[in-house]
């Protein structure tokens, strides 16, 4: 992609192009955030698939030795972006809250210092952290360093079920992570929450969410555990030694977390996120709004700005190796993910898909706007299915626009599969 010019398709249907400095559109905002892979976690988990090495503490040699290649990366990707403000940025991982608060700062200012910034809108900065007693001295040093926003894999408060899940940490340890947390003076806190692992009943579950709310978190993000098959659990659940929940009892489990946390003022606004007003993650909802994001780091994803080569946009998968992401940066810093460039049938299943999983769905004007005409013009025969089953709803807001039903919020992996199916189908 040109770094001076980035040809932009407002309906793919016409084509068009424009600067990327004007790339703001009805389905465009003009932005980039930026996510940072930090590979190293203290033990890796038994049911995780992400790109992550077992380190508890790199050494600094090591630590940095990551922090110079994705900062390097940074600066020959920045390109593909220019012209494009700030938006958000993201730690994640892996670990990144294992890293000396001194990296932290270097790739937060690497970052800021690459995209223009607005004062009007204050950059999302948000480190994952995962609860560990080592690392509580260091939250005010991250605050120092530009992050305001933690995330903090609690996944469970109930010793059992963290012992289940082969974490590192015990409840103790999360509740003296929370207190260091508000202690530190973060007042943006999401803490992540496990359901659906084995043996957990609803009582258990009922347990977890009495302690989580009393921390009065300002978001939740709440996961069912998969069972992924190239992980220990997944072999485990292959070979009859572990059982998945029930899917009964998951579905059960899922209308609780809504409930308790919808009448704790946690606004359910997306399919597996909760926040109070204010609140919500605005570096997540990038994906779900198919927005720029530049991705760092091995085994990031990038959703690259919508070019006149790639008018439906595109993603970059960089490796998940450590050793072949530092060869590919070394070698082509620009270049070191695979571009796999997105079909208009692919581009529209997943407009959809995506969209359905937030609050307000899918604005039929917004997708008109990308791509042509309202999605019933393409999906006609799965909305009316989807509307008939009581799992969708169509125009509740504006004509054509679509949104899931509480029925459809349960089954919502489903509802996404009808519409990716036929992207690919027609594809
Ligand atoms: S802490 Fe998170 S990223 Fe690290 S191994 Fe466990 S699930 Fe994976």
């Amino acid at each position: 992609m040109s770094e001076r010019l980035v040809a932009r398709s407002p309906s793919p249907v016409a084509g068009s192009s424009s600067s990327a400095a004007d790339a703001s559109s009805a389905f465009d905002d003009g932005a980039v955030g930026v996510y940072v892979h930090w590979p190293f976690c203290e033990r890796v988990c038994p049911y995780c698939d992400f790109a992550v090495i077992a380190a508890r503490r790199p050494d600094r040699a090591l630590e940095d030795r990551v922090a110079s290649a994705i900062r390097r990366e940074l600066e020959a990707r920045r390109a593909d972006f220019a012209g494009r403000r700030l938006a958000s940025i993201y730690l994640g991982g892996g670990t990144p809250s294992l890293c000396r608060p001194e990296t932290i700062a270097v790739l937060v200012a690497a970052v800021r210092t690459a995209f223009p910034t607005d004062a009007s809108m204050p950059v999302e900065t948000t480190l994952e952290l995962n609860p560990s007693t080592t690392e509580l001295s260091r939250l005010p040093a991250f605050r120092d360093a530009g992050v305001d926003r933690l995330s903090i894999g609690i996944q469970s408060f109930d010793d059992r079920q963290l012992k289940r899940l082969g974490r590192a940490h015990r409840r103790p340890v999360a509740l003296r992570t929370l207190e260091a947390a508000r202690d530190a003076g973060f007042d943006n806190v999401s803490i992540d929450l496990i359901f659906g692992g084995p043996d957990q009943t609803l009582a258990d579950l009922d347990r977890d969410l009495d302690a989580l709310l009393g921390w009065r978190p300002e978001h939740v993000s709440t996961y069912e555990l998969t069972w992924e098959p190239d992980t220990p659990f997944g072999r485990a659940l292959a070979r009859g030694r572990l059982e998945a929940c029930d899917e009964a009892l998951a579905v059960e489990m899922m209308a609780r977390i809504e409930s308790r946390l919808e009448a704790a003022g946690l606004e359910r606004y997306e399919i597996s996120s909760y926040a109070r007003p204010g609140r919500r993650a605005r570096h997540n909802a990038r994906y779900w709004q198919r927005e720029a994001v530049l991705g760092l780091g091995l085994g990031a994803h990038s959703f690259e700005a919508r070019t006149a080569a790639h008018p439906h946009g595109a993603r970059r998968a960089n490796p998940r190796g450590l050793d072949d992401w530092l060869a590919a940066v070394a070698r082509t810093p620009a270049r070191a993910g695979a571009l796999e460039t997105l079909s208009l049938e692919t581009a529209r299943g997943e407009a959809v898909f995506l969209a359905l999983r937030q609050r307000e769905g899918l604005s039929a004007r917004r997708f008109a706007a990308e791509f042509g005409a309202p999605p019933r013009h393409f999906f006609a025969a799965e909305i009316d299915d989807l509307v008939a089953r009581g799992w969708l709803v169509e125009g509740r807001t504006a004509p054509g626009d679509l949104v899931l039903s509480p029925a459809g919020r349960l089954v919502a992996d489903s509802v996404a599969a009808e519409f990716v199916a036929v992207g690919a189908a027609r594809g």
